[in-house]
């Protein structure tokens, strides 16, 4: 059973139980049909509550039975809505917990809402690229106005419910909860009306110039998306249309998002994260290890953004250095760090003493041996981090986890540093690591299953999206973004500058451009990579420009010049006659007459170099799923989340179109030949007219 129905004196208590949400499921709705039928058929019953089992009343649709065909089956949410409508009786619904999307909009259909003191309410729809298509665009602005409703339904945000009292919500429980509804139930049984959200006007805003500025707003926040747009425009038919033809214009314009390629992309974006915390041979009810205490070893850019990223979700951490100064400097920048966070008012200074308070600064190691995890950010150094491993093995109590933060070195190499290779893991943290949500986990050859399960978990307590790569050169992220980079910088030698470069990745929906990243992130680190590679072999293909301009010592924002310059204390990326002079002088070096080139060839040679290397890292069981690889992108490294992830975009164009267009590629770039034959994966799926994400 998904709802329960019990009698409660002359009120019919009708409670949605199907965890973890109470997602409103074909079976959910069907108990729920059931238990107002019973109700309405009992002349001993005056009033009906809607509640919600599991401390919340419901999260909307269950996600479970999307894109399914049990999705349309009869009783539909609309079916549910109309008969608390029409329903002689008075139906109440009892807000606790979430309230979110459907779960709203059935909320909506109920004659009377009551909420606890921390319930919220949303209809967050907007953010898989849709509209909430059972009435919500046209009850909410009834219920809360014109205004307040449009922003919650084109953010997506959720409202404390309390918020929206004697509007939304007739009145806020104090008391014991069962009770305080009942008695409310039982009260509103003795009036006669049935008060209807869809009965009150929705009344537009005197500003004749608000839809347009709301809709201005909306495409400046979003890229131009069709769904706010879309919010916006039934919103408004709230105030010009009648109650059911507005109905009707939302279902038409919900139906239309159903199939838009952003949406479609949205959804694919939301479910392969759901799906990447799936492990198919670490079954989910893998026992993990307890985790109470942590220690960072290494005190700088990584290591404090590690720790931070611990500590705001409670963790005690203990930060190890070698040296006093470089332990000071660590914990001050964190604490600026968080003294920022004050000055934006993100984080209160109580916050800010308490968080501070978790974490203890240390030279030694006796002080973190109890640890239960233990995160490595030192040197990217195989000889540092290897004798950092020994010393762990030495220290650490037996059954700590013992995890690395390396970017490129030999996880495995690192493991048999120690006696237990079976504790040793990769987590591997991207810059800010307190900011950034991705994180790649690293599975070592001999990572012990309950390692990696407690490693997923934990991922999921500090607000990070986790993502299992094997061991590899770069790993799954930095290993594609290498080729995405190449084709970057093979560009500007061809012909394009790099604000062309930079300009067209951003209008593909790029957070922002390869060259704009390198200067934010530093060039030299390249650079330093690319030295050894040329070192180890003289075949790799040289970055002229890019070398060209560190030797200059243009590293980027922290030099105040890159591929662009800098005023001082500034972040504006300002074109520079003197990368030009540079450019110009490695093409007639190279013997390259430039050409012009279209934005349309920069997006596909950037993404389809993603494309390849995807594939093979797919090949070679580095990543276990398409969509996994995806997540990785959107989430760590600004790919746009309405087009779903490199090998979603992929599919989309059609994979035999990506290898004509790779064809093309390899005629017209001549010396490039080699890097656009096409990963065995990717030939085989278009073949066979597959797609990387089933
Ligand atoms: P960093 O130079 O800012 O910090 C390294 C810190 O480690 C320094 O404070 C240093 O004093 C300390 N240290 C060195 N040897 C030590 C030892 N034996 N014991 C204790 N502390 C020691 O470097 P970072 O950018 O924080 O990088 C750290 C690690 O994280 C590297 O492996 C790097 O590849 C990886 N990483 C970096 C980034 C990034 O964007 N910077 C992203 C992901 C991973």
């Amino acid at each position: 059973m998904t709802a329960h129905y019990v009698r409660d004196g002359a009120v019919a208590v009708v409670t949605l139980d199907n965890p973890p949400v109470n997602g409103m499921g074909h079976s959910t709705r069907v108990a729920i049909a059931d238990g107002l039928a019973k109700a309405a058929a009992d002349p001993a019953i005056r009033a009906i509550v809607l509640m919600g089992a599991n401390g919340l009343f419901s999260g909307g649709a269950d996600i479970r039975e999307f894109n399914t065909p049990k999705a349309l089956e009869k009783p539909t949410l609309r079916d549910l809505i109309a008969m608390c409508e029409a329903s002689p009786k008075p139906v109440v619904a009892a807000i606790e917990g979430n309230c979110m999307g459907g779960g709203l909009e059935l909320a909506l259909g109920c004659h009377y809402r009551v909420a606890s003191p921390k319930a919220w309410v949303a209809l967050p729809e907007v953010r898989l690229g849709l509209l909430p298509g059972a009435g919500g665009t046209q009850r909410l602005p009834r219920a809360i106005g014109v205004e307040r409703a449009l922003e919650m339904i084109v953010t997506g945000d959720p409202v404390l419910a309390d918020k929206l009292s004697g509007s939304l919500i007739g009145q806020v429980i104090t008391g014991d909860w069962l009770e305080g509804v009942v008695g409310y139930a039982r009260n509103v049984a003795r009036d006669d009306s049935r008060p209807r959200v869809r009965d009150r006007p929705a009344t537009a805003p005197d500003d004749p110039g608000y839809f347009a500025a709301a809709r201005a707003k909306a495409a400046k926040g979003s890229q131009n998306l069709p769904a706010p747009q879309r919010c916006i425009d039934a919103v408004e038919a709230a105030t010009t249309k009648a109650f059911d033809e507005g109905l009707a214009y939302e279902r038409e314009l919900f139906l239309a998002l159903m199939n838009s390629p952003e949406s479609r992309g949205l959804r694919h974006a939301f479910f392969s994260e759901r799906a990447a915390a799936r492990i198919p041979d670490v079954p989910s009810d893998t026992p993990v290890r307890t985790i109470r205490r942590i220690a960072v070893v290494g005190a700088g850019t990584m290591g404090g953004g590690i720790a931070m990223s611990f500590v705001n979700a409670g963790f005690p951490v203990t930060i190890l250095e070698t040296q006093q100064a470089a332990l000071d400097r660590g914990m001050v920048v964190i604490r600026a760090n968080y003294e920022s966070a004050v000055k934006r008012g993100k984080l209160t200074p109580e916050r800010l003493e308490q968080r501070m308070a978790l974490l203890t600064p240390t030279l030694s190691y006796d002080a973190i041996a109890d640890a239960d995890l233990v995160v490595e950010a030192v040197f990217e150094e195989m000889g540092v981090k290897e004798a950092v491993f020994r010393k762990l093995d030495e220290v650490m109590k037996p059954g700590a986890l013992l995890a690395t933060n390396t970017s490129t070195l030999d996880v495995d190499q690192i493991a048999a540093a120690t006696q237990r290779p079976r504790d040793v893991i990769g987590m591997h943290y991207f810059s800010p690591a307190n900011v950034m949500r991705l994180l790649e986990v690293v599975r070592g050859r001999e990572t012990a299953k309950d390692v990696l399960a407690t490693v997923m978990q934990l991922a999921k307590k500090t607000g990070k999206t986790a993502v299992v790569s094997g061991v590899c050169d770069g790993f799954i992220g930095n290993r594609m973004l290498k080729q995405y980079k190449a084709q970057a910088s093979a560009l500007v030698e061809e012909g394009a500058s790099p604000q062309q470069v930079d300009r067209a990745m951003e209008a593909f929906g790029m957070a922002m451009g390869p060259f704009r990243v390198g200067d934010l992130a530093g060039n030299d680190i390249g650079w330093a990579i690319r030295k050894r590679l040329y070192a180890e072999d003289p075949a790799t293909r040289k970055q002229p420009i890019g070398d060209r301009l560190c030797e200059m010592g243009r590293f980027g924002q922290k030099t105040g010049a890159g591929w662009y310059r800098y005023e001082p204390g500034k972040r504006e990326a300002l074109p520079d006659p003197a990368v030009d002079a540079v450019i110009d002088a490695v093409r007639s070096e190279m013997g390259i007459k430039p050409r012009a080139i279209e934005d349309r060839e920069i997006v596909e040679r950037c993404v389809y170099a993603l494309v390849n290397e995807a594939a093979h890292i797919l090949e070679e069981g580095v990543a276990r799923r398409a969509s996994d690889i995806d997540t990785v992108y959107l989430t760590g490294y600004g790919f746009p989340r309405h087009r779903g992830g490199p090998l979603f975009y992929a599919d989309r164009v059609g994979l035999a179109n990506v290898i004509a267009s790779m064809k093309q590629f390899a005629a017209t770039t001549g010396a490039d030949a080699s890097f656009w034959k096409p990963a065995a994966r990717l030939a085989r799926l278009a073949g066979e007219d597959k797609t990387f994400n089933p």
